[in-house]
């Protein structure tokens, strides 16, 4: 028995062992792989952040938590916000995520032999062979569905006149829906809403495309009778929008808070505006999980710095993350800056409205 417990603490001691020698290690590794980050940024003239995390952890924030950032706000009077929002603000919508071969939409696809299932959103593919797209965007369009809380809280934001820009990767048109105005919304990856001739670039509407899909034909130009009507969201392959380039380059210099909402933040150029913002802009992220990290490659190179959670600096930090979905924490978050029932009541309205119209639409067919 007593031979058990030598052998037992024996194995507890070399595990303390290898804990400690596995941490030295990485502190050696971590000043090595500073001195070699140092060396590349230099030589390749790459900004030189030796002293970024210092500067970016500027403590901004009474805490790092929900509650902090609401204190921000109320002390903030014309707090300029920075909104960014993925296909999780989306999804309680009923909107498939439509770029995941695993979302089930794919299946019908089947039948088209397609190289690969994002063939159908790459733009080659396309002036090849349009029917594939149009099909899938038969079960994408807008048909009944509802912007989410987190949508109308956005809403709510601008209301307040708090929000300096919403900028979206999704192409649903649901900001639109929930009442956005066109000049505060920048759609990163365009949207359905608008369409245009590939041929002659003539412009259509998304009621006009939309009757067209659901019948089951490929919209085709009535200005030139040959090009086919292609919706404004971006390919692969294809530019983003200038109006994303241009007022990025000016919204985020100018933003107190960065709120991210249910995006991955994995799809270039749209996960590094988080980098954008002034050093001393608090961001908070409202996400299933925590994501929008730097990796170890861009910190060796001095590229992205990305969000930092779980900081050691002395001086606080200024990133929040709050992890679960994002009707809950914006619902959390109005409810904390007092405007829980505002959002609910909003929210009941709108979505009232929406049925309404819906009805009508219906009955009139
Ligand atoms: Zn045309």
């Amino acid at each position: 028995m007593s031979e058990h417990n030598d052998d037992a603490e024996k194995e507890k001691k070399s595990n303390e062992e290898a804990a400690n020698s596995s941490s030295e290690q990485e502190e050696v590794e971590h000043s090595d792989m500073e001195k070699i980050r140092k060396y590349l940024a230099q030589m390749l003239r790459l900004s030189d952040s030796s002293n970024y995390d210092e500067q970016s952890q500027q403590r901004v924030l009474r805490e790092l938590s929900i509650d902090g950032v609401v204190d921000y706000i109320k002390e903030n009077e014309n707090c300029k916000i920075i909104t960014m929002a993925g296909a999780g603000i989306s999804t309680s919508a009923g909107i498939p995520d439509f770029r995941s071969p695993s979302s089930g939409l794919y299946h019908n696809l089947e039948k088209y032999n397609l190289p690969h299932p994002q063939a159908i959103f790459e733009l080659d593919f396309f002036m090849e062979n349009p029917e594939p797209f149009f099909t899938l965007a038969r079960e994408l369009l807008p048909e009944g569905f509802k912007p989410t809380p987190c949508h109308y809280f956005i809403r709510l934001l601008w209301e307040k006149g708090l929000l300096l820009r919403h900028y979206t990767q999704n192409i649903d048109t649901l900001e639109r829906m929930a009442g956005l105005p066109p000049e505060k919304l920048v759609e990163a990856h365009g949207t359905f809403h608008t369409g245009r001739c590939l041929k002659c670039r003539a412009p259509y509407t998304l009621s006009w495309m939309k009757e067209k899909i659901m019948e089951g034909v490929v919209p085709k130009c009535e200005e030139c009778n040959e090009g086919v009507v292609k919706p404004d969201i971006v390919f692969f392959g294809e530019m983003l929008p200038e109006r994303f380039h241009f007022l990025a380059d000016r919204d985020f210099a100018q933003a107190d808070l960065l709120i991210i909402m249910g995006s991955s933040l994995v799809v270039q150029p749209f996960a590094s505006l988080v980098d954008r913002v002034r050093s001393n802009c608090p961001r908070l992220l409202i996400n299933k999980e925590k994501v929008g990290m730097q990796d170890r490659l861009s910190r060796l190179l001095g590229l992205r710095h990305g969000l930092i959670f779980d900081t050691r600096s002395s001086h606080g930090g200024r990133d929040v993350a709050w992890l679960g979905d994002c009707d809950t924490g914006c619902q959390l978050l109005a409810e904390k800056l007092g405007w829980g029932d505002e959002l609910k009541e909003l929210v009941k309205k709108e979505h009232e409205r929406l049925s309404a119209e819906t009805n009508a639409e219906t009955s009139k067919d």
